[in-house]
């Protein structure tokens, strides 16, 4: 049987166990994978809530406007809601957004307003203030507010529970989740609770949010609030979702450690997730010893990592954020057997230069003369040569060498290499603690990378 819309298709997500990314946690480790919702994340199930339950009080009628801050997941779900009930939507959001963000929204057919990020929430000019704004003065719209809309946490209570009690045939003994309008986490656990109270829930935040330190005294400390990378979760105010007696522990996690395991899930288990899935499984992580070796956990995985393939998927990007271990020349010659550097003198001939070239299996030789470097030899250069010269086996490498390769730094990273390394060059060398010279090709590079 056919769906008659796409907001036929929000929910009934899959729960799927993971295998390896778990090695080392006690008990069975579920996820349950949000991104298979239309809009790729759990958020479709809230924003379609917020409009029925606007609906239904009347706040939204037939040819209304939807008004949301918001870049990402909400504002998906919203606009897909608008699209089958005939809305329009209006998304106000801040310069800070990446244009992609703001493409997809506008794809859907929500108009976007673009704000500036550095003013305060008071301002009139904030992304807050224009969104409150626009709801008082266009007739007939409502600013949804998911921060303290309470029909977030219902539709959590009403499905996402609902369907995680079902799914694990009521053994759930963990809730895992991360936390940002505390929608996900406070529904969810008002319905496993009722169904089970000694279900344990945790809820995963990231440094630089407020919500742990509230958690933990009850009491607003902006000291502990500063900026971080994480995206979707951690908030620098109490939201009115939060219902913090269904919630058992709080856990932080820093942007790094979330970034590596979201890569590590989509490596390991094929979940091509996003950033917050692998805070999610961090922080489990770092919790396991308090997990019986018989628990029935599950994680929830709230979104699809094509939002994130220019951050967290972006070697780049990870890397200027100091997120991936960075490797170095040394690190490639560390790795290696055989450490010694084949090279020639002026004084052999080429024919033994390429009976090395055979032996060892390499397109480079550096020409050394007293142990420094003064030129090279190369397949590539001596095939050039043979047809001007046919008796070149004879020659001295001295004279048909070309200029020697570029010197680097032992420690230089294998992404300047890189740059270094072009067709004329093939290679560089650098000088070990000791004064002996090592070779990096291009394919010891790209061997690097690959792993
Ligand atoms: N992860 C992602 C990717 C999200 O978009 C959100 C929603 N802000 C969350 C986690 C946190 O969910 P909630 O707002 O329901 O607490």
């Amino acid at each position: 049987m056919w769906k008659k819309n796409v907001l036929e298709t929000i929910g009934n997500t899959p729960m799927i166990q993971l295998n390896k990314v778990s090695k080392g946690l006690p008990g069975t480790i579920l996820a349950k994978v949000d991104y298979f919702n239309p809009g790729n994340s759990i958020k479709d199930r809230m924003a379609l809530k917020m409009v029925e339950v606007a609906e239904q009080e009347g706040k939204l009628k037939p040819g209304g406007t939807i008004i949301e801050g918001t870049s990402g997941n909400t504002g998906m779900g919203l606009a897909l809601a608008a699209c089958v009930k005939g809305y329009k939507c209006i998304f106000v959001t801040t310069d800070k957004q990446s244009k992609e963000k703001v493409d997809i929204l506008k794809a859907v057919g929500a108009e976007v307003i673009v704000c500036p990020t550095n003013v305060m929430p008071d301002d009139p000019r904030s992304y807050y203030s224009v969104a409150k704004r626009l709801g008082k003065e266009i007739p007939n719209s409502m600013y949804m507010n998911q921060y303290d809309n309470l029909a977030n946490r219902q539709a959590h209570y009403e499905s996402t529970g609902p369907e995680i009690w079902e799914q694990t045939e009521g053994k759930i003994t963990h809730l895992v989740c991360t936390a940002g309008t505390g929608g996900t986490i406070t529904g969810t656990a008002m319905y496993l609770k009722e169904k089970n109270p000694n279900i344990q829930v945790w809820a995963i935040d990231v440094y630089g949010s407020l919500l742990t330190h509230y958690y933990q005294t009850g009491e607003v400390n902006m000291d502990y609030v500063h900026p971080y990378i994480s995206e979707g979760f951690g908030e620098d105010f109490v939201p009115e979702n939060y219902d913090m007696s269904v919630i058992d522990h709080f856990e932080q996690v820093t942007d790094k450690d979330g970034a590596v395991m979201a890569r590590r899930i989509a490596k390991e288990e094929g979940l091509f997730c996003g950033y917050s899935a692998g805070s999610c499984l961090q922080g489990l992580m770092q919790l396991k010893d308090k997990l019986p070796s018989d628990a029935v956990v599950v994680c929830i995985f709230h979104d699809h990592g094509s939002r994130y393939v220019g951050k967290v998927y972006n070697d780049q990007w990870m890397m200027e954020r100091g997120f991936l271990d960075v490797k170095t020349f040394k690190d490639i010659v560390n790795g290696r057997q055989a450490k010694r550097l084949i090279s020639v003198s002026p004084e052999d001939t080429v024919a033994e230069a390429v009976a090395l070239m055979k032996k060892y299996d390499i397109e480079h030789i550096p020409v050394m003369q007293d142990g420094q470097p003064v030129g090279t030899v190369s397949e590539n250069g001596l095939f050039q040569k043979v047809f001007s010269n046919a008796d070149i086996k004879d020659a001295k490498v001295g004279s048909v060498s070309e200029p020697s390769y570029p010197v680097v730094d032992f420690d230089t990273p294998v992404e300047r290499l890189g740059s270094l390394i072009n067709k004329e060059t093939g290679a560089v060398l650098a000088k070990d603690e000791k004064g002996d010279y090592h070779i990096v090709t291009k394919y010891d590079v790209l061997q690097s990378l690959a792993k």
